[in-house]
């Protein structure tokens, strides 16, 4: 595998639904967060995290039943804080790194939320709790989706009725177009040397003894 060929294979946001706005009908589906089925085997979980890392260099460090919705580290740290302050539990966890063998580190580039139903949705009023420092995958719901999670009714509308959540899809499409620059950079200079090839045991290896950083970028844009 070329390693710098493998960031230029993560694939690019893809924006959809954009001839048409949705309404919300606060259904609350889409803060039922988890992606998978819990049932996923372990086999199916070993396949694709050899796939994702032979394609794209990833690691994932949680289990792909338990994935939700990604937080970048700065919304991670901006989140527990919310929560601190409204004593909310949460847990919020590493979700993606890639590794970099020379230096036996693991560089998180996302986290996400560990809960069934995220704890910031408040189920009474069926709205968000911290609706002014959501994620920006929440804002830019259902944009980047391709599959409808929740009742939202959409209906063809004026391209200025869905501007806000295309404004934060675009932003979304260049902070992750910014994250591959910068790894392939640091890859290209010889900082960082990503592994022709990793088993799964050894991606678990790897994940207990590596030391960990993050990748911020979200101030960069
Ligand atoms: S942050 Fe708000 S919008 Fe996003 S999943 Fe949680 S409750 Fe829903
Ligand atoms: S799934 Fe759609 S309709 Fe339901 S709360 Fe989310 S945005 Fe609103």
């Amino acid at each position: 595998m070329n390693e710098v060929k493998s960031f230029n294979n993560i694939p690019n946001i893809r924006i959809v639904n954009n001839k048409k706005v949705f309404n919300c009908t606060q259904c609350g589906e889409c803060c039922h967060i988890r992606e998978k089925d819990k049932n996923i085997s372990d086999k199916e979980e070993a396949d694709y995290r050899q796939y994702m890392f032979t394609n794209f260099g990833i690691i994932y460090l949680a289990k792909l039943s338990d994935i939700t919705i990604n937080v970048w580290p700065e919304e991670a740290e901006a989140l527990k804080k919310e929560a601190k302050d409204k004593k909310i539990n949460i847990k919020i966890l590493p979700k993606r790194a890639v590794y970099d063998s020379k230096n036996h580190e693991l560089t998180i580039l996302d986290y996400y939320i560990d809960h069934d139903v995220c704890p910031f949705f408040d189920a009474k009023n069926r709205l968000c709790g911290v609706y002014m420092h959501r994620p920006i995958i929440c804002r830019s719901y259902p944009l980047l989706t391709t599959k409808n999670l929740g009742k939202c009714e959409y209906k063809l509308s004026n391209p200025n009725d869905y501007a806000d959540e295309k404004f934060e899809a675009e932003k979304l499409e260049k902070m992750v177009n910014l994250q591959k620059s910068i790894l392939k950079d640091l890859v290209d200079k010889g900082e960082i040397v990503i592994p022709e090839s990793i088993s799964v045991d050894e991606m678990e290896n790897i994940i207990t003894t590596a030391k960990f950083k993050e990748l911020r970028i979200m101030d960069k844009i």
